[in-house]
């Protein structure tokens, strides 16, 4: 009875120690599964969430009910930092812009690393409007961070925001749209871009235009078109401003404004401005060196290439006097590299081509920068003209601006006059050339060598008085 007894205790004592042993094992396992589960699941040098797992919680919060926004992040200079200041800074910057998100994210948030510099957030329960100053709070904090690797100045984000709606039909689908509003922010260089139906459009222009315009160009199918410059006191012409035109491509992948940027971005703006050059030189020559032409310079063909030398060369080539080339370059330009620029707006001055400063009053408009330049002549942008139609405030600006022009030694040209009425009151202004509608808008040589004094100016001058915050004169109502 003894022995059973004993038998029974050791026997029960060994089921419990094997049980232990058992469930000290099996829970093992499961932390390591778990462990495991979660390696998978984690970005090893973020410790974010990495892409299979954020759309495993993309997928998840998609099916959820409530808002929902996705943030798509792009590091604007992240191979910059990559070539210049080293991988290991480049991985340190890595791990800064995921503290950032972290600290800025709401506790609901999933965080994720796509890959490379890539990032994206899922914003359950939050508006377009929350999404877009998240970003903000995001792009403010790491261009503030002090404790960035040596050799990085600031990190730039591009970012896009896509919100779960009606018509997004799927997980993958709300994923792309953030996608595609981060290129749009990158590729404009805007802040912040919020996902419309308008970007796809866009986005498809862009796309048209990439592929194609190697091709035109190499084919000589862009054109130059020339819109007569005119003389603001006698209505004769004053020369020309030398547009590129894609006649092929009707719709926005045709305008300039939708084109250059892209030329630019691909390099190819490079090509095409030397080509812009010559043409221009070449028409010169062709109107026997009776016409002025400005032609429009790009920021990356100024700054990238020998400008100077190419203008210079470009010059004897066509036989014909430098002051008759004017170049027309933006605030832009001036912005980045002021040394570079200024050396080379001196070399083109000692060229003797004349130097203008075009969409005056869009961009910085630094007196500092227009007094340092001393250039030829201030073209002020349409908007100002639209303006002066407006309010008298815009009218007295207008004025305001002329005569800083003149007061620096500048003639000043005024841009997109679309009206007898807007020619008039410009006039009285005392600007000194205009360029529109009004005047002429933009066509061939031949057009431009017949072009007749303008009868909007000797007409309309007389009969207008102009209304400012001195004169309080009513305009007379003129067509
Ligand atoms: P921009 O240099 O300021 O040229 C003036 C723009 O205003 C031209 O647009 C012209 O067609 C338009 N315009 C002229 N008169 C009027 C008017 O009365 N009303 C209105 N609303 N617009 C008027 P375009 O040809 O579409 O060119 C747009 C921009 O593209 C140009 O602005 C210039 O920045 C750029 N661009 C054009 N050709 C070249 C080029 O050969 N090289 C470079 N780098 N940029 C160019
Ligand atoms: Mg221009
Ligand atoms: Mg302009």
């Amino acid at each position: 009875m003894e022995l059973e007894a004993v038998i029974i205790t050791t026997s029960l004592a060994a089921i419990a120690v094997t049980a232990i042993v058992f469930l000290t094992r099996s829970y093992r396992l499961s932390e390591r599964l778990s462990e495991a589960r979660q390696q998978a699941d984690t970005d090893t040098l973020t410790g974010l969430l990495n892409r299979g797992a954020l759309n495993n919680a993309l997928r998840d919060a998609f099916s959820a009910p409530g808002a929902l926004q996705l943030v798509y992040i792009d590091l604007a200079n992240f191979k910059d930092v990559n070539d210049t200041a080293g991988h290991e800074a480049g991985d340190a910057v890595l791990e800064k812009v995921a503290d950032t998100l972290r600290r800025h994210a709401p506790s609901t948030a999933s965080i994720s690393r796509m890959g490379g510099d890539e990032f994206c957030v899922l914003l359950p329960d939050h508006t377009d409007l929350e999404a877009l100053e998240f970003c903000e709070r995001v792009c403010t904090s790491l261009k503030t961070r002090s404790d960035l690797p040596d050799g990085v100045e600031s990190v730039d984000l591009s970012a896009g925001v896509a919100s779960r709606s009606e018509d997004c039909q799927s997980a993958e689908e709300l994923l792309r749209r953030g996608d595609r509003a981060m290129y749009h922010s990158k590729s404009c260089r805007l802040g912040p871009e919020l996902y419309s139906a308008n970007l796809d459009e866009s986005l498809r222009v862009r796309r048209e235009i990439r592929s194609e315009l190697g091709t035109a160009f190499n084919a000589g199918r862009l054109q130059l078109a020339y819109q007569p410059l005119v003389n603001a006191r006698t209505g004769e012409l004053a020369g020309a401003e030398a547009l590129l035109r894609w006649p092929d491509k009707i719709g926005r992948a045709g305008s300039p404004g939708e084109f250059i940027p892209i030329a630019e971005e691909t390099g190819l703006i490079v090509d095409i401005g030397k080509w812009v050059i010559q043409e221009a030189l070449a028409q010169i020559a062709r109107m026997d060196n009776k016409i002025a032409i400005a032609v429009n310079v790009s920021t990356r063909q100024f700054l990238d290439t020998d400008f100077s030398t190419l203008v210079a060369d470009s010059i004897i080539e066509a036989g014909v006097p430098p002051n008759l080339l004017k170049i027309e370059i933006t605030e832009s330009v001036l912005i980045t590299y002021t040394e570079k620029a200024a050396r080379i707006l001196r070399e083109l001055r000692d060229i003797g081509v004349q130097i203008l400063l075009d969409d005056f009053g869009t961009g910085y408009s630094s007196l500092s920068y227009i007094q340092k330049f001393d250039f030829d002549m201030l073209k002020i942008d349409r908007a100002f003209v639209r303006a002066m139609d407006k309010s008298r405030a815009g009218g007295d600006l207008l004025r305001s601006i002329i005569n800083m022009g003149h007061s620096l030694d500048m003639e000043v040209v005024a841009e997109g006059v679309e009206t007898r009425r807007q020619a008039a009151m410009l006039q009285l202004l005392g600007v000194d050339y205009l360029q529109g509608f009004a005047l002429g808008a933009p066509g061939t040589a031949d057009k431009l060598l017949n072009f007749q004094p303008s009868e909007t100016l000797t007409k309309s001058s007389n009969d207008i008085q102009i209304q400012t915050e001195d004169s309080k004169i009513k305009p007379s109502s003129v067509a």
